[in-house]
């Protein structure tokens, strides 16, 4: 089959690989019809997270229809069109008994690796290095889906691929980030980041009942959709006002109520925090460098929260605490609960209250990856979100 391999950083590749087999009683095979290439694969194409191996699948928001099934699941059958949850959950364990999905303690055999490395290990991820599990990712023409009988999800009668691929990950991602911010009607919410987790999260935050939803970042065709797609209030560009000292004056000096980095390890103007050098295996810290999230911290109103959906991947330093505590913020992060979130927004989709396709700007075949991963990292010809054909 057809997959997208990593070859290495800035480096990815279309090549021919061998199909995926059902290896547990509980897999299954997907036959994919549509995926999406996703800001956290960019750390992956930055080169960012460790343990990537050459001729790694990439790819974690992918759905499409079962054509195999282990002999353990007995919830679905051959033929039925699913999302598959970025996360990989057991279903059994305290952690997915908790609906704390994204921190399963079975679904990552490499647990020892991220204990090792970051003193933590969570849930497996499709398509995201050997720290995560090793799972072959979803940029391809088939995959093998573990635990499906709890991971799989089965699509409605009537709704299209692009109406639901984003369950996979990105709706959910915003709408949980929306969700920790414990909105209050007539609450100001500020998002940093208008890539398609930032649109999600605005969004969503209105779902939650804010009045009043603040979008930054510093391209015109992102904050254009925050503001007319999205529907934010208000828009700012930082890299033509102070987003820190606008957002005070456009809250009466008080400072927004809840904020949401959804911006990451990558934010524009800084690099990444920190660096695992492959080569070397050694981990280089980056103390001085200013990130989305120092300014969250220091934005955010007395009493409020500050929640980040945004991947950081070790180690953060210099961060203004005394800010923090001072103004007794709340801290909301993590990898996003993706099964907790399907029913609840399925109806959403169903109920016509959002139609998360609004984010896609590009639709590809397969062949065209390599040259999609450069367009999305660079925010050329206006690209939010690409979704690959299959
Ligand atoms: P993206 O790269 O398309 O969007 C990031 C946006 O942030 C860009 O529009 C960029 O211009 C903006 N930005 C950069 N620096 C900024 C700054 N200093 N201030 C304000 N805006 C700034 O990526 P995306 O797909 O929207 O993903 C966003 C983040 O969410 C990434 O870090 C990604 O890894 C993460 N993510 C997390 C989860 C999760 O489970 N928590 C799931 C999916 C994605
Ligand atoms: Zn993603």
């Amino acid at each position: 089959m057809k997959a997208v391999c990593w070859r290495g950083a800035k480096d990815v590749r279309v090549e021919n690989v061998p199909d995926p087999k059902i290896l547990n009683p509980r897999d299954a095979i997907v036959k994919i019809t549509s995926t999406a290439i996703c800001g956290s694969d960019l750390h992956l194409y930055d080169g960012f997270i460790p343990s990537m191996m050459s001729g790694d699948i990439m790819g974690h928001e992918f759905m499409g229809e079962i054509v195999e099934l282990g002999s353990g699941v007995k919830n679905l059958s051959i033929g039925d069109r699913v999302v598959v949850p970025f996360t990989i959950s057991c279903g059994n364990c305290y952690s997915c008994k908790t609906a704390q999905w994204s921190l399963c303690d079975n679904s990552n055999p490499n647990a020892f690796m991220a204990e090792a490395l970051y003193g933590y290990s969570a849930a497996g991820l499709f398509g995201y290095s050997h720290i995560f599990g090793g799972y072959a990712g979803g940029q391809a023409e088939y995959a093998r889906v573990p635990f499906a009988d709890v991971g799989l999800y089965k699509v409605p009668e009537g709704l299209t691929d692009d109406q639901v691929l984003f369950l996979t990950d990105i709706f959910p991602t915003g709408y949980m980030a929306a969700e920790n911010c414990n909105i209050k009607p007539g609450d100001t919410v500020a998002i940093w980041g208008c890539g398609p987790v930032g649109q999600f999260a605005i969004r969503s935050a209105f779902l939650l009942g804010a009045e009043r939803v603040i979008a930054i970042d510093r391209f015109p065709d992102r904050l254009k959709m925050a503001k007319e797609q999205a529907g934010a209030t208000e828009v700012i560009n930082y890299e033509e006002v102070d987003a820190g000292e606008a957002l005070k004056e456009m809250t009466g000096g008080r400072g927004p109520d809840s904020c949401i980095d959804a911006v990451g390890m990558e934010a524009h103007g800084t690099g990444p925090d920190y660096l695992y050098d492959q080569v070397k295996q050694a981990v280089r810290l980056e103390t001085d460098r200013p990130t989305a999230l120092r300014q969250v911290m220091v934005a955010c109103g007395k009493g409020g929260t500050v929640s980040i959906p945004g991947v950081y991947g070790g180690f953060l330093d210099k961060m203004p605490f005394g800010a923090a505590f001072n103004k007794g913020l709340t801290m909301k992060m993590g990898q996003t609960h993706v099964h907790k979130y399907l029913d609840p927004l399925m109806r959403h989709i169903q109920n016509g209250d959002i139609d998360p396709s609004f984010v896609i700007t590009h639709r590809i075949s397969i062949d065209e990856a390599p040259q999609a991963y450069e367009t999305f990292k660079h925010k050329k010809d206006n690209c939010i979100k690409v979704v690959i054909k299959l």
